[in-house]
C-alpha cells in the first residue's frame, strides 16, 4: 500500500475546463497579483496536491505554527513557510486594499491569468525570526536568507485555485502526484522510494539508489531532481534532466526507476528542507525516503548529519533511509563505505560534485571512479552551470 497524503486527502485545487473558461474571462474586473517565479511554483504544487494538506498561502497562525515548532495548528508536522508576498509597489497597494473573500487574479510574467485566491489576511513577518527558525541564519550570504530579506514585508494569505499550469522547461517531465500515484500503481509498486537530488548523479548517488533498489522493501525507486529556481553556480535543469536520463537508459532496469522533475525553488534549509522535501515525495505515494549526508545544506551552516536526525523528531509517516558518507576504494574495486571497506584514506576516491567541477572547469577527464561517462558526456557540453 502507498502511504496515503500528508493529512490523508490529496489536495485538487486545478480548475476544471469551462469553469477555467469562465474565471479568464472575469481576469479584467478581478484586482491582479504577480507573484514571484518561486510563488508560481508554489501556487502548482499547492494546487495538484504536492503540498497537501495546504491549500492556500499561509496565513499568521499557520506561519507562527511552522516558524514556532516545525508544525501545522493541526499538529501535522511541517517546516517550510509557503507564502505570497507581493513585491511591485504596484502589487502591495493592490494587496493593501482587498477585503475579506475577495477573489485576486495571480499573474505570472506575460500577464496570463494562472490562479486565482481567495483572500483571507494580511499580515506582517518578522523576517528575522523566520531565518533564524527556518534555515538556522540570518547571514545574506544564505541564498534562501538573501531572498527572504530581499522579498516583501507583508504577506498575503488564502485559499489558490490554479486557472492553468506553468510554462517550465521541464514541462515535459513534470508530473502531478495524481499520476505519479496511478503510475505506481500502473507499474504493481506498493512500497517506493524516493530520492532527492539536484545535481547530476555521480557514483556515490549511483551507489545509494544501488543499494536502495536491492532493499527486499523496496519496488521501486522516485527519482525527483528539483529543478525549479535554483542557485547560481548550480546545474541547468535540462542539463540534471538529460543526465539522469543518461544514467537511467544505460543502467536501471526501466521497470524498477521512474524519473519525473519537480519543479519548485531549492529550500537549502538543511534539516527541515529534508524534512520538508520529505513530505512532498510522501504526497507523491513514496513511503521510504533517502536521506543522504548533509541533504539540502548549503555551505557550513548545517551539521552533516542534521537531516538525518530530524526524522527523530518528527514522525510523518515516512521511513527516512539514512546514509552516511561513501568512496570508490581501489583495494574493494568499487563503491564502499566506512561500513564495508577496511582500506585507508590514500585507497579511496571522494566522490564529489566538487571534483567534478573542477575536471570540469581543467578540461581534464571524468575518471569512471566517479562519474560514469554516459552522464560525463552530458556535463562536457556547452554552458552547463547556471550563471
Ligand atoms: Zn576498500
Amino acid at each position: 500500500m502507498l502511504p496515503p497524503p500528508h493529512g490523508g486527502r490529496l489536495i485538487d485545487r486545478v480548475l476544471s475546463e469551462p469553469e477555467r473558461t469562465r474565471r479568464e474571462s472575469e481576469v479584467a474586473s478581478l484586482p491582479r497579483l504577480h507573484p514571484s517565479e518561486d510563488e508560481l511554483f508554489d501556487l502548482e504544487k499547492i494546487a495538484v496536491g504536492a503540498y497537501s494538506p495546504l491549500t492556500g498561502f499561509m496565513d499568521s497562525r499557520e506561519l507562527e505554527s511552522v516558524v514556532g515548532r516545525g508544525r501545522l495548528p493541526n499538529d501535522l508536522p511541517w517546516s517550510m513557510p509557503i507564502l505570497l508576498t507581493p513585491r511591485s509597489r504596484e502589487d502591495r497597494e493592490t494587496a493593501g486594499r482587498l477585503g475579506a473573500g475577495e477573489s485576486v487574479a495571480l499573474l505570472d510574467g506575460a500577464e496570463r491569468m494562472v490562479g486565482l485566491l481567495s483572500f483571507r489576511e494580511r499580515f506582517t513577518l518578522d523576517r528575522t525570526r523566520i531565518a533564524r527558525s527556518i534555515f538556522g541564519t540570518v547571514d545574506p550570504a544564505h541564498p534562501n536568507v538573501a531572498d527572504l530579506l530581499a522579498g516583501g514585508e507583508t504577506a498575503i494569505a488564502g485559499t489558490v485555485e490554479l486557472v492553468r499550469p506553468l510554462q517550465l522547461a521541464a514541462r515535459d517531465l513534470e508530473m502531478g502526484p495524481r499520476e505519479v500515484r496511478e503510475e505506481f500503481a500502473r507499474r504493481g509498486w506498493s512500497s517506493v522510494a524516493a530520492y532527492q537530488c539536484r545535481n547530476p548523479p555521480h557514483t556515490a548517488h549511483e551507489y545509494l539508489q544501488r543499494i536502495t533498489l536491492e532493499r527486499p522493501d523496496v519496488d521501486g525507486l522516485f527519482v525527483h531532481p528539483v529543478v525549479g529556481r535554483l542557485k547560481s553556480g548550480d546545474y541547468r535543469p535540462e542539463v540534471i534532466l538529460a543526465a539522469y536520463q543518461a544514467l537511467l537508459s544505460a543502467y536501471y532496469p526501466p521497470d524498477r526507476v521512474l524519473l519525473a522533475s519537480l519543479s519548485i525553488a531549492m529550500r537549502y534549509a538543511g534539516p527541515k528542507a529534508a524534512l520538508f522535501l520529505a513530505i512532498v515525495r510522501k504526497n507523491f505515494g513514496c513511503g521510504l525516503y533517502i536521506v543522504g549526508r548533509d541533504q539540502a545544506g548549503v555551505g557550513a551552516y548545517y551539521p552533516p548529519f542534521a537531516a538525518h536526525a530530524i526524522f527523530d523528531e518528527f514522525d510523518i509517516g515516512v521511513v527516512p533511509l539514512r546514509y552516511g558518507e561513501t568512496f570508490h576504494c581501489r583495494r574493494c574495486g568499487g563503491m564502499a563505505s566506512p561500513k564495508t571497506c577496511a582500506h585507508p584514506a590514500e585507497d579511496r576516491v571522494a566522490t564529489s560534485q566538487t571534483r567534478i567541477r573542477q575536471a570540469l572547469r581543467d578540461g581534464s577527464p571524468l575518471p569512471p571512479e566517479i562519474i560514469r561517462p554516459e552522464v560525463a558526456r552530458v556535463l562536457s557540453g556547452p554552458s552547463v552551470l547556471l550563471p
